[in-house]
């Protein structure tokens, strides 16, 4: 072997022994109901992000074929050359009337929307503060931004407020934040948030990944179910979880969306989104402000869910979504756990560090409108039951 790759192998078995590795799970099937199969074994599908049931449904197939055979399948060119389609403005469009903001714009994937946004908006001179659990790509959106940024602890209103006084100085300052976290399935304090960056004339940015479409009246996340969409300043959401395609976008003012369109070197450097994905996007938008009854069908399941896994002694930590997270701690146990469900038809996947701090290791399920009450009543059982094997929760 190379030397090249026995530095690599080494490296990779370093990561085995701490229970780090990671592998590649191929699916076989994609099957109605919320399932997967695997291995030749079906399961149900505890860990998408598909929390409508959307990524499968004709509609959505439908309007994808659709765009294709009008546009093609390739967008041919960067926005700012000619890349933007009528369906990316019809599209954008949609989303501004959707999320009740003056304007949007599209970005090609959530993790492209944030590590495009952040550096558009602050530079040297300026203050970014974010929750410590934010997703990566808020974290590698910072690092590419030349403004100094700091973690503050999760959701403490606090010692935030601490950071805001001791940088009444800088030029701009922005706090980031989850509305819905990612591994623990909590919210933030967004009322509070809201009324610190007016106090200390900061601005807001959330990230409604897995918010949008679950949460308010309408499916246009946390912020429109607490009232504040006119109160956030950037209002960042993907249609890659419930809205079941892909892609992403931030809606807000008028000159925000001109700055991005300047600035935001993601959204400047890369090709448009593809015209399927476009068709797939309006169908999805459209299907989640007509069908409400999915959202709440959704979070009924999950409260019911959480309730069982509670029950059955297992620590659920604070989640108060369709983000359940059982806590383990050790990485091998994790793992341990995830085969066993797995062997009894169930999908879920380990999340161990760096995902989660180090001790953090935990099953991560994740519920959708697709699947059937009757099944999660009894996935919750077996999960009970097998986490009770497993010493899980125990004290
Ligand atoms: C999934 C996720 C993203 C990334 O979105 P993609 O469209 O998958 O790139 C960004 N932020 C949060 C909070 C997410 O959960």
């Amino acid at each position: 072997m190379s030397s090249f790759d026995a530095i690599l192998t080494q490296e990779l078995a370093d990561l085995e022994a701490r229970h780090l590795r990671r592998r590649l799970q191929g699916v076989e099937a994609v099957l109605p109901g919320g399932k997967i199969r695997v291995d030749g074994q079906i399961l149900l599908n505890l860990s998408a992000n598909d929390y409508l049931g959307l990524a499968t449904e004709p509609r959505l197939i439908g309007a994808a074929q659709e765009a294709a055979a009008r546009w093609g399948v390739g967008s041919t060119a960067s926005r700012l050359i000619v890349g933007t389609l009528a369906l990316h403005q019809e599209v954008e469009e949609a989303v501004a009337a959707f999320k009740g903001t003056a304007r949007a714009v599209l970005f090609n994937s959530g993790y492209a929307a944030n590590v495009g946004v952040i550096a558009a908006l602050v530079d040297r001179g300026d203050v970014i503060f974010s929750d410590k659990l934010n997703h990566a790509s808020i974290i590698d959106g910072m690092r590419l931004a030349a403004a100094a940024f700091y973690r503050y602890p999760h959701r403490d209103l606090n010692r935030l407020e601490d950071l805001l006084r001791q940088h009444r100085q800088a030029r701009r300052r922005l706090i980031v934040t989850d509305s819905v976290f990612s591994v623990d399935g909590d919210l933030a304090p967004l009322r509070d948030l809201v009324a610190l960056k007016e106090r200390y004339g900061a601005w807001l940015m959330i990230d409604e990944a897995h918010g949008t479409g679950v949460f308010g009246a309408k499916g246009a996340g946390v912020a429109e179910a607490q009232g504040l969409c006119e109160a956030i300043e950037v209002q960042m959401g993907t249609f890659s979880k419930a809205l079941g395609s892909f892609g992403a976008y931030v809606a807000g003012s008028a000159p925000l969306i001109e700055v991005f369109h300047n600035r935001a070197r993601s959204f400047i450097y890369s090709t448009a989104l593809p015209p399927p994905v476009l068709g797939a996007m309006r169908a999805g938008l459209e299907i989640v402000q007509q069908e409400p009854a999915r959202r709440r069908y959704l979070l009924d399941q999950a409260s019911l869910f959480r309730q069982r896994l509670q029950e059955g002694g297992l620590p659920t930590l604070t989640s108060e979504s369709q983000i359940i997270p059982v806590l383990v701690g050790d990485n091998a146990r994790a793992l341990a756990y995830a085969a066993a469900l797995r062997q009894r038809g169930l999908m879920a996947v380990a999340i161990r560090p760096p995902t989660v701090p180090p001790g953090g290791a935990r099953l991560r399920f994740s519920l959708s409108a697709a699947h059937e009450a009757e099944e999660l009543a009894q996935a919750a059982q077996t999960i009970v039951q097998v986490g009770q094997e497993l010493g899980v929760g125990a004290r």
